[in-house]
């Protein structure tokens, strides 16, 4: 998220011992990224202070890598703020478990219900959706699509049965899902544009007449600094059980996420990527934390190479690297898996350092690797295997052979000299820093 604190850690890593001076200009940024971040002035403030004390103590001065370590508390106390392990939905011993939603408006709570309906139906659960939310006009009927399109069941108050009473409407919900065999049931409650006391007395009086076993408070990743007033508002007005991260698929770094957990004590349960009804995650603390401070998904990465790679290829990739003779012939081989891995875009947004690069990675198509293909594929095996020997002629030879220009040829050897370079950090169990490599 911020170049200044990939730089910073950059720096520290050339480092044998820290001074105090090193790990206070590291904590400095670590805060201004955090803030960047939106996460709010009293979380930063507590977390700086935790990894300031920490990075001055014994466990980093005895460190054989200091500044490794340093990275490494810095990562340990974001995950333990957000929550430590994931943490899952809990259903009733007897049948329906009953899981209210509430949120402002606008924050995500009836696509929320969808996604976890439709999730719910695909692991054998016969869910209910309930229309509670009686103050928009056209709520009822927007649950319903949703419903709909989830392939789950709905209950709703009659059409024209006046203004209705959304707690009735709660409480007969749940007696219907008991009637109908029905083992979840999952209320839509109503929202205000902002915290108002009117709505959380609605709210918990549906959680009084229902008493649900999860209260799930979904808020919007890019509520930024209000995230933690709303959160204290919901926690003092109706309590909750849990927390739905919305919207985690726009601009938002999810510092939300550390300032309700941080704030409220309360764990997220999912993440909420997109308008579709699948695009639902289990909250995984660890990721979060490598997102917030930009350091990458790399378990998502190494999660997604580990089931497009098949092992032997795998094996015969490590060797590659340990003996540092990664050639463009590997660089042809590692092509051909990312495109097995799907969406490259989404691959080369989890490495680290790629925050900044989202203009360029949207740019980016799929085309570019067979463009990349075809100039390896006008090599000789030679100067695959040894791209220095690649002088002006031999350039010229392969860009008139694959059809490119001389200058797709010299970015093409570029890149591979950077991602060379990259593969042999992560050889040696580094964390890769690759500034400035372009799309692959
Ligand atoms: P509610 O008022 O809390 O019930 O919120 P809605 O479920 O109606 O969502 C409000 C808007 O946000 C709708 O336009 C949704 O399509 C959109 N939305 C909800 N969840 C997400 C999400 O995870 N990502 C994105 N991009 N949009 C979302
Ligand atoms: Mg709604």
């Amino acid at each position: 998220l911020s170049d200044r604190l990939t730089e910073t850690f950059r720096n520290l890593r050339t480092k044998g011992k820290l001074t105090p001076a090193d790990v206070d200009g590291t904590v400095r940024e670590i805060r201004r990224a955090l803030l960047d971040a939106d996460v709010a002035l009293v979380v930063v403030k507590e977390f700086t202070g935790k990894v300031r004390e920490r990075a001055l103590g014994d466990e980093v001065n005895k460190a054989l890598n200091p500044a490794q370590q340093v990275v490494q508390i810095v990562n340990e106390e974001l995950v333990a703020i957000l929550g430590g392990q994931q943490r899952r939905l809990q259903f009733a011993k007897t049948a329906p478990t009953v899981i209210m939603l509430a949120g402002l408006q606008g924050s995500g709570k009836t696509t929320f219900a969808g996604k976890l309906a439709k999730q719910l139906e695909k692991e054998g659960h016969t869910p209910l959706l309930v229309a509670a939310d009686l103050q928009r006009p056209n709520a009822v009927n927007q649950l319903q699509v949703v419903a709909q399109q989830a392939g789950a069941a709905v209950y709703a108050p009659e059409p024209g049965n006046g203004v209705g009473d959304p707690v009735r409407v709660a409480r007969d919900g749940v007696e219907t899902a008991r009637r109908q065999q029905h083992d979840v049931v999952i209320i839509d409650t109503a929202g205000r544009l902002g915290v108002d006391a009117e709505l959380m007395k609605q709210a918990s009086n549906i959680r009084t007449a229902v008493d649900p076993d999860e209260v799930l408070f979904v808020i919007d990743a890019m509520s930024g600094q209000d995230a933690v007033n709303t959160a204290k508002a919901f926690q003092e007005g109706v309590d909750f059980t849990g927390v739905v991260l919305s919207k985690l698929d726009g601009d938002s770094k999810g510092g939300a996420a550390l300032s309700v957990t941080s704030i409220t004590g309360r764990p997220i349960i999912y993440a909420s990527t997109g308008e579709g009804l699948d695009d639902l995650e289990a909250f995984h603390p660890d990721r979060m934390a490598s997102r917030i401070l930009d350091l990458g998904d790399i378990l998502t990465l190494i999660e997604q190479a580990q089931t497009a790679f098949d092992e032997a290829e795998a094996m015969k990739m490590a060797e590659k690297l340990a003996t540092e003779q990664f050639t463009l012939e590997d660089f042809l081989d590692q092509l051909q898996q990312m495109k097995k891995m799907g969406s490259m875009k989404k691959m080369l947004g989890m490495l680290p350092g790629m925050g900044q690069m989202k203009q360029q990675l949207d740019n980016f198509d799929d085309k570019e690797i067979d463009r990349t293909e075809a100039i390896i594929r006008s090599m000789t095996v030679a100067e695959r295997r040894n791209p220095k020997v690649l002088n002006g002629s031999r350039r010229l030879r392969i860009a008139r052979g694959s059809g490119m220009t001389v200058t797709d040829v010299n970015q093409l050897v570029q890149r591979f000299d950077q991602a060379a370079k990259m593969m042999k950090t992560v050889a040696r169990g580094g964390v890769p820093n690759i500034p400035g490599m372009g799309p692959m």
